[in-house]
């Protein structure tokens, strides 16, 4: 079981959040917790560390310490009934306190922030929240022992800000965690593991959920639950559609097409270890533990609506080249993407038309610079043109049911279009579970909408 950052936000929460566990507990089920940062406290730590890498400010440093100390310590009091409890993690509080300190005094005196040390200072959020957790749990009734990643043996690479666990970890998390979980409810901090030599790494924003699917999968769960503030996955963002409804069941590809897309429900690699142990996922609402939430399992389920929903990504940019001299010439993509690559640049979607003449390619627009000198410099021998538009997001239309269904991508276009929607770029891979378009910033709600709508996905819709 993995709870987010608004399931664990304060004191109160993280005692309902430890009664959610021992009543599962008691009906016999043994559980491994794995716990995000209380809400916000991620967000924060980031946003102290890029401060103090651009200024010195001792009172900065000096406030956040009291701040993230005074709220920890209340969610502690708050959440865990033994006082003897409560004094321990107390001291944990207090040394972590003191580490944090003297990481942000070095970032704020060298005025400089590598990922690495990013890593470290925003592993302090889950390493606050793991021992308040356990200490919850441990009040209940059954022993609870907080964990850091790299205690339970997620080992990864050295890549700080994104890092994957190396082939053996898994190995290693079964033994750790599955020698004592009789005794006692192991509680693993989300987001981080530790590099073979020991130093704390990231698995990227939202990386609880991936911590949770690699363990799961490591000790062959019988079933992963992600308990969030939502009641599942749903068909689009209800802050852009109201009558945006739960999916009950949805499969692995549809899901990892969703996360890569930008919903924010799920990590985009945390699909990975489920599909290959074949673990039932759910995402269940912590403030409605009754309720089933969304499952998550192998089987592409044919719908009725064949569309099952709609996510989008903002502030994207595109960019595209175009020359006569490309037209017939192998290599060309491989020299564009090849080029794109070593600036560290993601490409997000891609289209050429069959004329050869253009490759359009659409990227995150913070990348949009390092995309335009990386496309500059390819090709220095044949004249081309490179034209960028930054005010586009991109929406992606996924259902398995797509696939081999004539009409849907009609049905979408004479939408849009008897909407005045123009646009900009499609993409639809041939798997045909998800079809990709670009369109201009100032559409793109408007464009969910009238989509979700042609397809019936709302709550008034009968499914
Ligand atoms: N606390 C981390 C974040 O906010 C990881 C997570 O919540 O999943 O990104
Ligand atoms: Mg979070």
């Amino acid at each position: 079981m993995k709870f987010g950052g608004s399931s664990v936000a304060d004191g109160e929460h993280i005692r309902h959040v430890a009664e959610i566990v021992s009543q599962q507990r008691s009906l016999g089920d043994e559980i491994v917790v794995v716990t995000s940062a209380l809400g916000g406290v991620t967000d924060s730590l980031i946003g102290v560390a890029k401060r103090l890498s651009r200024v010195e400010d001792e009172l900065k440093i000096l406030e956040t310490t009291i701040r993230l100390r005074d709220q920890h310590t209340q969610a502690a009091r708050d959440a865990i009934g033994d006082s003897e409890i409560v004094a321990n993690v107390e001291d944990v509080i207090t040394l972590r306190m003191d580490e944090l300190e003297k990481a942000l005094i070095g970032v704020s005196h060298l005025g400089e922030l590598t990922d690495r040390t990013l890593d470290y200072i925003t592993s302090f959020g889950e390493r606050l929240a793991a021992p308040i957790l356990a200490g919850a749990i441990s009040t209940l009734g059954t022993e609870a022992i907080a964990f850091t990643g790299g205690e339970i043996g997620l080992i990864t690479d050295k890549n700080f800000q994104n890092a994957t666990p190396l082939s053996y970890a898994e190995k290693r998390i079964k033994e750790t965690l599955l020698r004592d979980i009789s005794r006692y409810i192991p509680v693993v901090t989300g987001f981080i593991g530790e590099t073979e030599k020991g130093v704390i790494t990231t698995l990227g924003r939202g990386g609880s959920d991936y911590s949770a699917t690699i363990i799961g999968a490591a000790i062959d769960a019988d079933e992963i639950w992600l308990w969030k503030d939502t009641s599942g996955i749903m068909s689009a963002d209800p802050r852009i559609v109201p009558d945006a409804r739960k999916i009950p069941v949805i499969s692995y590809v549809e899901a990892m097409e969703l996360s890569y897309f930008g919903a924010e429900v799920l990590h985009s690699r945390s699909m990975e270890p489920v599909i290959r142990k074949k673990i039932p996922l759910r995402v269940k609402n912590t403030f409605k533990p009754d309720e089933l939430g969304t499952l998550v399992i192998e089987k592409p389920e044919k719908v009725d609506d064949v569309v099952k929903a709609i996510t989008v990504i903002r502030e994207c940019a595109l960019v595209n080249i175009s020359g006569f001299g490309m037209v017939g010439v192998p290599g060309v993509a491989a020299e564009v993407f090849g080029a794109l690559a070593r600036k560290n640049v993601n490409i997000m979607m891609i289209s050429q038309g069959s004329s050869e003449r253009a490759i359009s390619i659409l990227v995150d627009r913070k990348d949009l610079k390092k995309a335009i000198s990386a496309l500059d410099s390819c090709f220095p021998n044949i004249k081309k043109e490179i034209v960028h538009t930054d005010g586009v997001s991109a929406l992606a239309i996924v259902g398995a049911g797509m696939a081999g269904t004539p009409g849907v991508a009609g049905r979408i276009f004479s939408a849009l279009g008897s909407n005045q929607i123009n646009v900009i770029m499609i993409s639809q891979g041939s798997s045909e579970y998800n079809i990709s378009m670009v369109v201009s910033e100032v559409d793109i709600e408007h464009a969910v909408r009238v989509i979700h709508a042609e397809f019936g996905l709302g709550e008034k819709a009968v499914c």
